[in-house]
């Protein structure tokens, strides 16, 4: 584990240079001003738990201002060729990119993952504006004879209206531009609330966009610690016709009840608990690698994070063995030092958690085969962690971890490893490693979630369809359908 000693000094300098232009008020109707009571909030560096910045803390007076800018806005943008709206999410893109660096170490700071993981997250997320410049120009409809033949059936596809953007803290910039950039596109004006942990970089894509020729109130952006009073503002607003969401599948289950009081459209982005099952027949280089993408990515703080690792009783010895031995070989940090492959977890109560999951598997029989318990001194660190040998009923078989923990479980046939991967409310991703393509087929047809991952430890893309099925959500963002999500298809029966 490295040492934290001289780490305030470095994030301290590096959040100066950025907050020289990343703002930290709220962006209402163009302007960026001060919340409406004045208050304010503390952004933490979850590495030294030092206060990086504060920024302004939005109020209900503040959510109806900017759902009154939004939908002023909306009606010139949805008019606005969509050749003109894809030219400016193209320029986000390049924009985005062209400041790569400083949002990666932006991300950095506020969200504490390592820098090569906050690397990859940017050029992730910007591809989701380059993406969506691309299908603006692609809202096609329909046209039909009825069956009857007494008619034409002609359908076109219009912006929903405004759409309320909530995100989670995870993954910063590409959770709000999978959002943002198919809102956009589609035509619709948008009141952004990203998480408090990281509202940072939210602000900073949002002044990037205001670069990129955004018009004044098309997008807002509300960051607060007020998140269910902002979210009921919106919810009751009658020009909000849409709610985006990525977060937890318990604050999920919150808005969707809001949200049906006004019967607002609702694509929701919840919680996961990914199984990840190796065949005897798997290739095990291919699969360890896998497992190291699925598990460690952003330090495990994924809602596509592999959860549960279902190894078939043959080389389940083996692939425990080699994924503790690369698991131990990384290297934990502040995630600014360029050499650091972990960083530490976003806050204390998700290394608590982490911890707590981790000593019920001990008392409950499992081994550790590489780290499993917490360092002393500052920042949220947890260590990488295989546990072996876990039990069926443990509680971090059926809870999204959301750390570094990797528990090992075999099963003895096919059967047992689709049922035991079934087994779960969550159904976001399942990742399944083995060299009879007939099989892989057959398992992933058979496993109940919305994605998989076959013989790959990686599914995220935005040109394809992400989201889950069961208690992981509902829509999919990302892909031709992204977009959809922010149609509202219009019938017009014609006879000519
Ligand atoms: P979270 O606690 O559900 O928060 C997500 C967002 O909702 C934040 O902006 C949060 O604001 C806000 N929020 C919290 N309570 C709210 C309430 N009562 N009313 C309205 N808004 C509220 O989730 P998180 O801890 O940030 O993120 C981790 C979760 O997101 C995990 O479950 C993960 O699996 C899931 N996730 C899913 C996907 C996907 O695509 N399926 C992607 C990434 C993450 P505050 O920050 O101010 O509380």
């Amino acid at each position: 584990m490295t040492t934290t000693a001289d780490r305030p000094a470095d994030a301290r300098r590096v959040a100066e240079e950025l907050l020289t232009w990343v703002p930290t008020g709220l962006l209402v109707g163009g302007e960026w001003r001060d919340s409406s009571d004045g208050s304010r909030f503390e952004v933490l560096d979850p590495a030294s738990e030092e206060v990086i910045a504060t920024v302004a803390n939005a109020t209900p007076t503040d959510a109806s201002a900017a759902a009154d800018a939004a939908a002023s806005a909306m009606p010139a943008w949805a008019a606005t060729a969509p050749r003109a709206r894809a030219e400016v999410l193209r320029r986000g893109f390049e924009l985005m990119v062209g400041r790569a660096e400083e949002l990666a170490r932006l991300i950095v700071l506020e969200n504490g993952k390592a820098l090569r993981d906050a690397r990859a997250e940017v050029a992730y997320a910007a591809e989701f504006f380059r993406w969506y410049a691309e299908e603006a120009v692609r809202n096609v409809g329909e046209l039909m004879t009825a069956p009857s033949g007494a008619n034409r059936i002609l359908v076109t596809r219009q912006p929903i209206g405004v759409a309320a953007l909530i995100t989670p803290w995870n993954f910063p910039a590409a959770m709000l531009t999978r959002k943002i950039g198919p809102a956009l596109a589609a035509g619709c004006a948008v009141v952004c609330k990203p998480a408090s942990e990281t509202p940072l970089t939210a602000l900073a894509i949002a002044r990037l966009l205001e670069e990129a020729g955004v018009p004044p109130g098309v997008v807002n952006v509300l960051a607060s610690r007020r998140s269910g009073q902002i979210a009921a503002t919106l919810l009751g607003d009658e020009r909000v016709r849409k709610l985006s969401f990525t977060g937890s599948t318990e604050v999920g289950r919150e808005l969707l009840a809001l949200a049906a009081r006004r019967v607002v459209s609702c694509s929701m982005e919840l919680g996961g608990n990914a199984p990840f099952i190796v065949f005897d027949d798997a290739d095990l280089d291919a699969a360890i690698a896998g497992a190291m993408v699925a598990k460690m990515r952003n330090g495990g703080q994924a809602c596509t994070a592999a959860n549960r690792f279902y190894v078939h009783e043959g080389v389940a010895g083996e692939f425990s063995r080699r994924l503790a031995e690369a698991m131990g070989a990384l290297k934990v940090g502040p995630g600014l030092d360029e050499s650091v492959d972990v960083g530490p977890l976003v806050n204390g109560p998700s290394r608590d958690k982490v911890d707590e999951l981790v000593s019920g598997a001990l008392e409950g029989g499992a081994r550790t085969l590489v780290g499993g318990s917490r360092p002393a001194g500052r920042g949220f660190f947890y260590p990488p962690t295989v546990l072996e040998g876990v039990a069926p009923g443990a509680a971090l078989l059926g809870t999204e971890i959301f750390g570094p923990v990797a528990p090992v479980v075999t099963f003895a046939s096919e059967a047992e490893a689709i049922e035991l991967a079934n087994a779960t409310g969550y159904g976001l991703v399942s990742y399944l490693y083995t060299s009879d393509l007939a099989r892989g087929l057959r398992v992933a047809e058979a496993l109940e979630s919305g994605m998989v991952g076959l013989n790959r430890g990686l599914v995220s893309d935005p040109a394809a369809p992400f989201g889950g099925v069961k208690e992981s959500g509902i829509g999919r963002e990302g892909g031709h359908e992204g977009m959809l999500e922010y149609l509202e298809p219009k019938y017009i029966a014609c006879s000519w």
